[in-house]
């Protein structure tokens, strides 16, 4: 596989796609730009070898409509600053050949949401599912979409995808695209090869033991995830909201926890399971219990399978923080998805925080620890302690479903 350390890029257009899909505020402000600097490191080693850049990403949900709230011409003045060059702009992504072509070394060219074309995504616009006319019109979609892909291409010596964040979608830009360059002019960027390399520490390489935590609210989304990693992990944490399916499937009374009532049976199978496995399952043996949904709630510590009427669990409790922290801080390898309890609310942290402890302790200690999905980066930034794991993932479904153990067309169509 070509690696973009090996790329000769003197003299060379190099089309990226990364993913600038940066949150704005009403005035058009970026408000949190790490995507854009999560990109840098690629886009600069393009220019310091003496290749010019055509950059390419989507911003928002625009399906396939041009709309001004979403033109990436809002970020170029940010990329000019961190880049250090004064990027042009192609307010139309399909119709950049000339910009392209008379880019020199060293210069930079960003297009215009890439997005505003149905034909990024392969699906058809302006049509319900439900219409009976919508497969002929998403087969002629995949057609174009094809031709669209073979546009972007076009402007290009070679090929770089470097936004995660979109790797487990099959668009123009991030699968198709690769199909018109050869082997050798197509590559990962730094960011997709050092994600790549985190999920393959958790899920090929692994040091042992290895701990795996999975909180957030729902067993249902998780499952593809929990299932997968059952094959592999010493010790399994399912916590946060799940915990109370989990209580109940075994005759605990929760409350108003919340719960799924048609997985109770899928819970006993994951117990069976894990027995079956010999994999050390750890659950919530108590809990912070609230009577209301909300911060300022009265609480009490109780059993996670014995919570009163008109209660709900909304936290883990320090027995099993302490359980938690035990089966982490001993671990060499730890993935940490979804947080042990509302922790947006202040007064419901504490489980989270056990977790996010231990798992600084124990990288601090030689263990690799993998932070990805959503609300557990949320919380370790929140705790202040994004520099005490080994890697946060700028993932989010990409990562998930990468752990799951699904092939991500953005990688597959670089690696073959
Ligand atoms: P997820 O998106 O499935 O990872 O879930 C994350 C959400 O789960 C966060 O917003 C948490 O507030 C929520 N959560 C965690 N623990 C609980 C709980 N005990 N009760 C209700 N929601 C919870």
């Amino acid at each position: 596989m070509q690696t973009i350390d090996n790329f000769k890029f003197a003299g060379k257009k190099a089309i990226v796609r990364v993913d600038f899909n940066v949150p704005l505020d009403e005035n058009g402000k970026i408000t949190d730009d790490t995507r854009i600097r999560g990109a840098l490191p690629t886009l600069k080693k393009v220019l310091a070898d003496g290749g010019s850049l055509i950059i390419m990403s989507h911003m928002g949900k625009p399906k396939g409509k041009v709309n001004a709230k979403y033109s990436l011409s809002q970020i170029v003045d940010a990329v000019s600053e961190k880049l250090g060059v004064a990027v042009k702009f192609a307010d139309d992504c399909a119709k950049a050949a000339d910009a392209a072509a008379a880019l020199q070394p060293g210069e930079v060219l960003l297009l215009e949401n890439l997005r505003f074309y149905g034909e990024e995504e392969g699906k058809p616009v302006g049509i319900d599912k439900e219409d009976p006319a919508y497969e002929d019109a998403k087969k002629a979609m995949k057609a174009s979409q094809k031709e669209f892909a073979k546009t972007l291409a076009s402007y290009a010596d070679c090929y770089i995808n470097d936004a995660f964040g979109t790797a487990h979608r099959k668009h123009a830009s991030t699968a198709v695209i690769a199909d018109y360059f050869d082997a050798e002019n197509k590559m990962l960027g730094y960011l997709m090869e050092k994600e790549v390399q985190a999920v393959d520490n958790i899920l090929s390489n692994i040091n042992r033991p290895f701990t795996a935590i999975m909180g957030g609210s729902k067993v249902s989304t998780k499952i593809g995830i929990i299932e997968n990693l059952m094959d592999k992990v010493d010790n399994l944490i399912l916590c946060g909201g799940m915990t109370y399916t989990f209580a109940k499937a075994m005759g605990g009374e929760i409350g108003n926890s919340i719960c799924e009532d048609d997985k109770l049976q899928l819970a006993l199978d994951i117990i069976e399971q894990a027995k079956a496995k010999g994999v050390n399952l750890v659950l919530g043996t108590d809990c912070v219990a609230a009577d209301d949904f909300s911060n300022d709630a009265n609480t009490q510590v109780v059993p996670a399978n014995a919570i009163p009427e008109g209660w709900e669990g909304l936290d883990a409790g320090p027995e099993t923080q302490k359980a938690f922290a035990e089966a982490i801080e001993g671990a060499k390898t730890i993935l940490w998805n979804g947080p042990a309890g509302v922790f947006e609310f202040d007064n419901f942290t504490a489980g989270s925080r056990a977790i996010a402890e231990a798992i600084a302790k124990a990288t601090a200690n030689g263990a690799f620890s993998l932070i990805g999905g959503g609300d557990s980066v949320a919380c370790i930034n929140k705790f202040g302690m994004a520099d005490k794991v080994s890697y946060i993932s700028t993932g989010g479904g990409a990562l998930l479903e990468a752990i799951e153990g699904k092939v991500l067309p953005g990688v597959a169509a670089i690696k073959g």
